[in-house]
């Protein structure tokens, strides 16, 4: 799937508006190609703000200029503008490897995408996540990036959803790693005493062995 820099995020349906950035293939090829590749820190930079992944249901997508990678997943930026960039897992592989270079909106909003202030975003993911008859993807997701806001009400949502049966059953891990991320906070420290289901308990303690690298992986020899 391919789309320009900047236009409206149509991959699938989401919770909140998004942009699409990064998702290149062989008609527009390697798009921002001809401008100055990422230094070292900018491509530090961007790979330090893409941890978790959202989607990965949603299928796998092949380099069209090496056919050396594929990679399932999205990474999303909730920018200090308040626009939310959404990409495939490979837009670090793009960079890395291809000389891609991100929007400037991109880049110059990434330190602060990895701690946005609480704002409309933070509380519209509160509600889809508490929200049973809600999209079970956009659920897991919010799930996904509340963890970004060091705030006691993404908290809350999380801890809100530990009885939800189903999204336990499908979410549970991703659940745990974002609570995770609250650890030391003095409102999580109810955190070690309670009952947690396993598979929540397995995301917690698994939280900082996981990452992107994960969904972006060699194409099998016999495909290639
Ligand atoms: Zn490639």
């Amino acid at each position: 799937m391919e789309f320009l820099d900047l236009t409206a995020y149509a991959y699938s349906e989401s919770a909140l508006p998004m942009k699409a950035v990064g998702w290149l293939g062989s008609e527009y090829g390697v798009q921002g190609g001809d401008a100055t590749p990422l230094t070292g820190a900018e491509l530090q930079l961007l790979k330090s703000a893409s941890l978790r992944v959202r989607s990965l249901m949603l299928g796998v997508h092949e380099c069209e200029f090496c056919w050396a990678v594929e990679g399932n997943g999205e990474f999303r930026y909730y920018l200090p503008s308040g626009v939310i960039h959404a990409a495939p897992t490979m837009i670090v592989h793009y960079a890395e490897e291809h000389g891609y270079r991100p929007p400037f909106e991109l880049l110059s909003g990434l330190p602060e995408a990895m701690r946005p202030p609480w704002d409309w975003r933070a509380e519209r993911l509160c509600a889809v996540l508490r929200d049973e008859s809600a999209d079970f993807v956009w659920r897991a997701d919010a799930a996904v990036d509340l963890a970004l806001w060091d705030d006691r009400r993404a908290y809350d949502a999380l801890r809100s959803v530990l009885n939800d049966e189903e999204l336990v059953d499908l979410a549970g891990s991703e659940v745990g790693r974002s609570l995770a991320a609250f650890s030391g906070r003095a409102y999580a420290s109810d955190l070690a005493d309670g009952y947690l289901h396993p598979v929540v308990r397995s995301g917690i303690e698994k939280a900082s062995q996981i990452d992107y690298r994960l969904c972006v992986r060699p194409v099998p020899p016999l495909r290639r």
